[in-house]
């Protein structure tokens, strides 16, 4: 079957918990494009979609939607978009899938595209958002990634007229809050910027998520790199914390400077002992903690400060104090999707499953380490 294409044009990445969102695009790839580790956009030039291109697609998003439900009474389920109507529509009508997709999730959360989208005059996002609440007013939820450099360029003033119109949540890509981390990475922002523009985005009442990367300061930068992230994340109070592992990619300039041996990264245990130092560090903030990313190891790390911190960080340490075996048996029945949290160890059935690969890899004469690595390819 050849696809065809959607009515409306969509970027390639979201944030993890916009996987049922549908995907608007307002501007295509990223504007600064030189972070050492990123892959996204590297080949592809920035651009800002007009104003006039948004709307058209919202006002096809609508048609589309229409076309689904009367697709739906067609097949006699009166305009419900149920399981039987998406395969329908998948089978007969490709191009209305991204529509039927997120109206059977239910239609109410919306993410703005690329990676910068209040690039765009905020009066521009502001007309888009208000468009897009009249259209479907059922949306509960817009929101967008934002770099902490543009959110600087924008006034509270126009951050709370964003708010008004319908935007609800801004996602930044910290990544971290050491200068040394930041700028080694070309990350094209300081500690300082982060929170200041995280500051500025709560100032206008906006809900605030921040990304931090684990393992981004590698071997050498590490302790700042966890230290001075809980600093800025302190300072600013984000309503969510988001922490997500790097991964090397090979079209990467980190992917070289690894090469070169100039980036040594760290390997899960050290992750682990990173992440633990950086949350022991989170004083006097009331964030939620989210580990939503497949690359962490540790999918647990999920809860609300300060009361839950404690329990977070008896997880961290448990895996800490585990024996190197335990710790090695872990990685791998994560890796390979038999676990999913430490007391799966428990579990007599997925432990004798894991323990059977590991046996075999082993028997093979394989290391676990590179088994592991090979597995994670996947994901990258
Ligand atoms: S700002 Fe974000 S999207 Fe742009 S290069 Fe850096 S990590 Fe990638």
């Amino acid at each position: 079957m050849v696809l065809s294409k959607p009515s409306f044009e969509q970027g390639p990445i979201r944030p993890p918990n916009e996987a049922n969102s549908l995907l608007l695009r307002l501007t295509r790839n990223c504007p600064w494009n030189r972070c050492l580790f990123c892959p996204v956009y590297k080949t592809k030039a920035f651009s800002r979609r007009s104003i006039e291109e948004v709307k058209a697609d919202i006002n096809h998003i609508a048609e589309d939607k229409e076309k689904i439900k009367e697709i739906s009474r067609q097949e006699g389920y009166d305009g419900d978009i149920n399981r039987a109507v998406v395969a329908s529509v998948h089978a007969k009508f490709p191009e209305l899938l991204p529509v039927a997709f997120w109206q059977f999730h239910g239609g109410e959360t919306v993410f703005l595209q690329d990676g910068d989208s209040l690039q765009l005059p905020a009066k521009e996002v502001a007309e888009v958002l208000v468009l897009l609440r009249e259209k479907f007013p059922e949306i509960t939820r817009i929101t967008t990634y934002a770099r902490s450099r543009t959110i600087l360029r924008r006034s509270v003033e126009e951050l709370k007229l964003l708010k008004q119109s319908g935007l609800n949540r801004v996602h930044v890509g910290m990544e971290s809050g050491s200068d040394r981390v930041l700028s080694y990475m070309k990350k094209g922002v300081t500690g300082a910027q982060h929170l200041e523009a995280g500051q500025r985005v709560k100032e206008a009442g906006l809900s605030l998520s921040e990304y931090v990367l684990l393992g981004l300061g590698g071997q050498e930068m590490w302790l700042d790199h966890a230290k001075e992230t809980a600093k800025v994340l302190n300072g600013i109070n984000p309503h969510y914390i988001r922490f997500r592992t790097l991964a090397i990619h090979s079209n990467t300039p980190l992917a070289e400077e690894v090469g070169k041996g100039r980036f040594k990264t760290l390997s899960d245990d050290e992750v682990i002992r990173e992440q633990a130092l950086l949350i022991d560090n989170l004083e006097g903030i009331t964030s939620y903690i989210y580990s939503d990313h497949i690359l962490n190891l540790l999918e647990e790390i999920n809860g609300q400060l300060p009361e839950e911190k404690p329990r977070l960080q008896d997880t961290l340490n448990s895996y800490l104090n585990f024996t190197d075996r335990k710790r090695e048996l872990f990685r791998l029945g994560r890796r390979t999707g038999y676990f999913r949290t430490l007391a799966d160890m428990d579990n007599p059935s997925l432990k004798t499953a894991v323990e059977g690969i590991y046996q075999e890899i082993k028997s093979g004469g394989y290391s676990i380490d590179d088994y592991i690595k090979q597995l994670l390819r996947r994901f990258i």
